[in-house]
């Protein structure tokens, strides 16, 4: 047995070994947290916990499998039956078994942010709405913002005036269509991703039977990343660990980067008053065991500037290691070029692996130079967020079969799915079908099914062929597993076939692909630690992969990682690079309207800097294309922030030909010249100079009401989105 205890410090181990009650770790990054709360559980079950009755919530899948996998070789399989995933994948099981509580049923479908808009989409339709004012990705990101605050639709429409704000006066219909999307939501048997916690706070609050079970069930709840749980996170765990008191959470309120979608800071701050400041047991670890001495001093010497914050003093004993390299580019495709290269050398310098690297942007469209330019030196990379496997066209189109064989309400995968592959029903027919269920009150299904009762004619045929073919592949559901109906899927309903004889690149590409989905859900069945090989239980898997969670194309592990600073929160590099250090882009100029959002982007980039362990390496560049435009960038008000002694300017392109745009900026790199100078006064001034001016462009931005930013969805939502699902 392995003797994880002596490898932990003291403050380390008090908490792994704390008894009952509530227990508070919130600590600095890389001083352990996960470590702890992993050898926390794994002590729980040496002591004699029943793991089914321990719940630890995490904030990937991923996380969750390696935690298992750590557990596992102190305490044995037992470790499989911990009840450990994501909130959104914990309570999707739960909800599966409680549905008919809240009048769904346990084959309820789960909607993807693709299906919301285009729910949305029809009903700003239906509703006569201009979808000009109405534009789909605000009308979505505030009802999200709203069922992440627990307030539903309901709620939102009593309370316009609470809520009233620029963009409610400008889309004051948001109430009724948030209205008529949760009941066409709840019509079709579905739910989206934050229905998924919003659901099962209706289900604790309206059905005490089934709370008191599953609050007797956990003996102990356990929470990773506890800095970035919003409130309806937070009142889950808060009644679940009601009756046992035993709820153990980790965090860093420095890390805090998910205020924009409802995570609250205060949740910290209430855990002490919900429990009881006498109860509460409150660790602090400070010690640093990730970075390098200069990383660590240069990660507080930023986050220190923030006012909200609690105190705490991060060091640590690693070696001094070398100071924090500056990259300056002409432009963004110069920038993947220098990133490039630096790769290539360091690879070759310090013998490291490609995994061992990774690349940090803002937002994911920033990627393509990254890409372009490692490919040009054979450094093979991969992408975390971004397109991934389960957004590709031809995998969704397979899925919304699967979907629509498990559950006949779902009706945006019937609509990816009727006339796919064109079996000659056009629009308007639909359009009809939906009609003539509305008149009916029925579902679509029903209209569907009995087609012939309803409508005449050769449309009628096809939607009779269509019928058919479903009513088949349902039969097969009870008797077979998932493998086996989704191949026969794949095959029956034409899809495979019309890939097939596609004979470009293209058509061949996703042919392979939907192979490669048939492929994986084989290796779900096949897998012993899924017991429940229905097509239900691989659907649900697969509808509630976070962004880190992507499967890898090729099985080849040795890659440099590209992804968003928040899809990167709890991992360690060994040499990270965060590039785009440009003011509006880092800070995010959509995501800056006040002091508070400042202190956030600050804190993401503190986040950023605490995932190196041995190297970091910060880039900018002096213009970059935007919406086609090429822009002219100011390095990130950042850069200025950190304290000097830790940074060492390097590697500055010399342009000669180059205008002179900005004599701070050639300040700036004739001072930098020699990669192993100190700044000098010169470029201090410069830096004082543009911290005084970035000062004064703060102060003109609009402060006061903080906004909940629901309209303010960055621009990569798919990176921030899939986080903690
Ligand atoms: P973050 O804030 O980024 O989530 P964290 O506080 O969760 O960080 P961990 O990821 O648990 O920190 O630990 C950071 C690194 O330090 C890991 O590589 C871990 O193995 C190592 N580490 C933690 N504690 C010790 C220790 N007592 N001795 C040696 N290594 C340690
Ligand atoms: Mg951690």
């Amino acid at each position: 047995m392995i003797d994880y205890i002596s490898g932990l410090n003291e403050p380390q181990r008090q908490a792994v070994m704390h008894g009952n009650g509530p227990l508070m770790i919130i600590a600095g990054a890389g001083s352990g947290k996960t470590r702890v709360l992993t050898y926390r559980i794994a002590y729980l079950i040496e002591q004699g916990v029943d793991p089914f009755r321990i719940l630890a919530l995490t904030f990937t899948n991923k996380a969750a499998g390696e935690m298992r996998h750590r557990i596992e070789r102190v305490v044995g399989t037992d470790a499989r039956n911990i009840w450990m995933g994501t909130f959104h994948s914990v309570f999707a099981k739960i909800l599966r078994i409680e549905a008919r509580a809240i009048g769904y049923t346990s084959n309820f479908s789960i909607y993807d942010t693709d299906d919301s808009k285009s729910l949305l989409r029809s009903i700003v339709k239906e509703m006569g709405l201009d979808d000009k004012t109405y534009r789909i990705n605000s009308v979505f990101s505030r009802i999200s913002g709203a069922k992440n605050r627990l307030i539903g639709p309901e709620d939102y429409l009593a309370n316009t005036v609470i809520l009233a704000d620029d963009l409610a006066a400008r889309m004051p219909e948001i109430g009724r269509i948030y209205k008529e999307y949760a009941r066409r939501c709840f019509s079709a048997n579905a739910m989206d991703f934050d229905d998924l916690l919003f659901n099962t706070n209706v289900l604790f609050r309206d059905h005490l039977d089934i709370l008191n079970k599953y609050q007797h069930k956990f003996q102990h709840v356990l929470v990773d990343e506890f800095q970035d749980t919003n409130i309806s996170q937070y009142l889950i765990t808060r009644k679940l660990a009601a009756v046992h008191q035993n709820i153990c959470v980790v965090g860093d309120d420095a890390q805090s980067i998910y205020a924009f979608r409802g995570a609250d800071i205060e949740n910290i701050l209430n855990f002490q008053r919900d429990y009881g400041k006498e109860n509460v047991k409150i660790v602090k670890l400070e010690q640093n065991y990730r970075s390098t001495n200069n990383i660590v001093q240069a990660a507080n010497s930023i986050i220190r500037r923030n006012k909200n914050q609690l105190e705490k003093n991060v060091f640590t004993d690693n070696e001094e290691g070398s100071l924090i390299d500056l990259i300056k580019a002409s432009s963004d495709n110069e920038e993947g070029r220098l990133i490039a290269t630096s790769i290539f050398e360091a690879k070759m310098q310090d013998n490291l692996a490609n995994n061992d690297v990774a690349i940090l942007y803002r937002t994911n469209a920033q990627s393509r130079a990254f890409e372009e330019a490692l490919r040009k030196v054979s450094i093979k990379y991969r992408i975390i967020g971004g397109l991934s496997f389960y957004q590709r066209k031809e995998i969704k189109d397979l899925i919304a079969y699967l979907r629509f064989t498990v559950n006949q309400q779902d009706e945006e995968a019937f609509k990816r799915i009727i006339n796919l592959p064109k079996r000659g029903i056009g629009d308007t027919t639909i359009a009809k079908l939906f009609v003539v269920a509305a008149e009916h009150s029925v579902g679509i299904w029903e209209v569907v099914a009995n087609i012939s009762k309803y409508v005449a004619g050769r449309a009628g045929l096809a939607i009779e062929g269509f019928a058919h073919l479903i009513k088949s592949f349902k039969l097969m559901l009870d008797k077979k597993d998932a493998y086996d109906v989704a191949a026969h899927i794949a095959k029956a309903s034409g899809i495979l076939k019309e890939l097939y004889e596609d004979k470009t690149v293209e058509g061949l590409a996703r042919y392979e692909n939907v192979q490669e989905l048939l492929n994986a859900i084989k290796e779900f069945v096949d897998n012993p630690e899924n017991d429940d090989k229905s097509l239900g239980s691989f659907l649900q898997t697969v509808s509630l992969l976070t962004t880190a969670d992507e499967k890898e194309d090729d099985g080849d592990n040795d890659k440099v990682t590209l992804m968003t600073i928040h899809a990167a929160k709890g991992l360690e590099f060994k040499n990270v690079y965060i590039v785009g250090m440009e003011e509006d882009l880092f800070p995010s100029q959509m995501m800056l309207e006040s002091r508070e959002d400042l202190e956030e982007e600050r804190r993401l980039f503190y986040v950023a800097i605490t995932r190196a362990e041995k190297r970091l390496t910060l880039s900018f560049a002096e213009s970059r294309y935007n919406y086609g435009r090429l822009k002219v960038c100011e390095p990130s008000r950042f850069l200025m922030e950190i304290d000097p002694r830790f940074l060492k300017m390097a590697r500055m392109r010399m342009e000669a030909a180059r205008p002179e745009r900005n004599s701070d900026i050639n300040n700036f790199e004739r001072n930098s010249r020699d990669r192993n100078d100190m700044p000098s006064a010169g470029s201090m001034s410069f830096v004082k100079t543009l911290a005084q001016r970035t000062a004064q462009k703060q102060g003109t931005q609009p402060t006061g009401n903080h906004v909940p930013s629901a309209d303010f969805a960055p621009s990569d939502t798919s990176g921030l989105t899939a986080g903690m699902r």
